[in-house]
């Protein structure tokens, strides 16, 4: 479970700690400041019942990582199309190595679909979009990662909660210190869980009494797959399909949060692109078109919201459903991605923001990262201008609010 450093969601989580802790100003020493705002998370602490041993061995010589810092204010100037994500990361290569992952682990896929209905491509897919099935699983150490997002100010109310539980982890001793690695913001382990999806979440597939999502592979996608189960993941059902639009219908013109069933779906024109019948025609479904007509269009399932639990972007969804289905053996998508767009730069989406709160469709500040509360503003813009409704915040909307539409 990654954070999305580019959502807006996540900007809300944003505070300020305590202190700020790089400068040596006043006479206190760096060292001085950063051990009393590790001070501020004891009483948190010590309320969850950890030790004061556990505490200190934890944050002994705590400095913050300018990397992590770096990482959690990097704002992407170009946010890549979504055709080019899923090319980089549903790559033949990791197609391939996810192909080899089945044959290798087959015994314990079999266990766990047995146990938890999860479908083993989708298990698999998310190991390798995750972590590269365990070869990237991140190695920052967790407390330091956390303790800098909390004691430098940025994502401070999120990594209050995740330090204390983080501790708990430790002194449950399902891993010690220095194996706790992850991610700049806090994702652990071949799943890249947080820590309070790991302690909710987790599970001891092997029996050995630990849950150990850092070096054993039957817990790790045993855990993904207890969260997956938990997400309401539907046993026999798939993500969803890659659909051709009849002739006439704009996707764009289909309120995405429409649900039919499949069936009617076919009625209305929609069909599977490999031309076959949908085999659960009774399964509801809405229709995804991430590039509007200019892209593939697709009928996602219940399934596809489950891996949205995972992580809230739907690109990673998209990416994880399609890789699964390569690992199943079928093909990339037919429709092709667009390439011709032209994307809104980073001083054109603060702008369209900047537009969209004078008009009272958007709160908050302009910070150009294009995330739901946008996406929103961005259909509630369409749906006033009698447009269709697909949230894509494109050239042609920007011109029509800068010329005061
Ligand atoms: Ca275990």
């Amino acid at each position: 479970m990654r954070i999305m450093p580019n959502t807006k969601s996540l900007i809300l989580l944003v505070g300020f700690a305590a202190c700020g802790f790089f400068a040596d100003r006043g006479g206190v020493s760096a060292a001085d400041k950063n051990q009393a705002c590790v001070e501020t998370l004891w009483p948190a602490a010590k309320a969850s019942g950890i030790t004061r041993e556990t505490f200190d061995r934890a944050f002994q010589g705590f400095t913050p990582d300018p990397e992590v810092v770096e990482m959690a204010n990097y704002q992407p100037e170009y946010v890549k199309p979504i055709g080019e994500y899923i090319d980089r990361v549903v790559s033949d290569k990791r197609i391939e190595t996810g192909k080899q992952k089945l044959i290798e682990n087959k015994a314990l896929l079999d266990q766990l679909e047995a146990k938890y209905g999860v479908d083993r491509h989708i298990l698999v897919a998310i190991w390798g979009v995750e972590s590269n099935f365990g070869t990237q699983p991140g190695d920052k150490n967790i407390i330091r990662s956390l303790g800098t997002l909390y004691c430098t100010g940025t994502k401070a109310k999120f990594a209050k909660p995740q330090i204390v539980t983080a501790l708990k982890i430790l002194q449950h001793g399902d891993i010690n210190l220095e194996g706790m690695n992850g991610s700049w913001a806090g994702a652990m382990g071949h799943t890249q869980f947080i820590p309070t999806t790991y302690i909710r979440f987790a599970v001891d597939q092997d029996g050995d009494g630990k849950r150990d999502i850092w070096d054993n592979v039957p817990d790790a996608l045993g855990s993904t797959a207890s969260y997956l189960r938990v997400s309401k993941w539907q046993p026999g059902q798939t993500w969803g399909y890659e659909v051709s639009v009849p002739k006439g219908v704009d996707p764009k013109k289909v309120n995405p949060s429409t649900m039919k069933t499949l069936g009617d779906w076919q009625k209305l024109g929609f069909v599977r692109v490999n031309g076959e019948a949908f085999p659960r025609p009774n399964d509801k479904a809405t229709l995804f078109s991430p590039e509007g007509a200019r892209g593939p269009s697709f009928l996602v399932l219940n399934n596809f919201r489950a891996i949205l639990h995972y992580n809230t972007a739907t690109s990673y969804a998209l990416a994880v459903g399609h890789l699964a289905d390569r690992l199943r053996g079928d093909g990339p998508f037919v429709h092709p991605w667009p390439t011709d767009e032209t994307h809104l730069n980073l001083e054109q989406r603060t702008q369209l923001q900047q537009l969209l709160i004078a008009k009272g469709l958007l709160t908050g500040d302009a910070d150009g990262v294009i995330g739901p509360a946008t996406l929103e503003a961005v259909k509630s813009y369409q749906r006033s201008k009698g447009l269709p409704v697909d949230g894509f915040p494109t050239q042609t909307i920007l011109k029509d609010l800068q010329a005061g539409g």
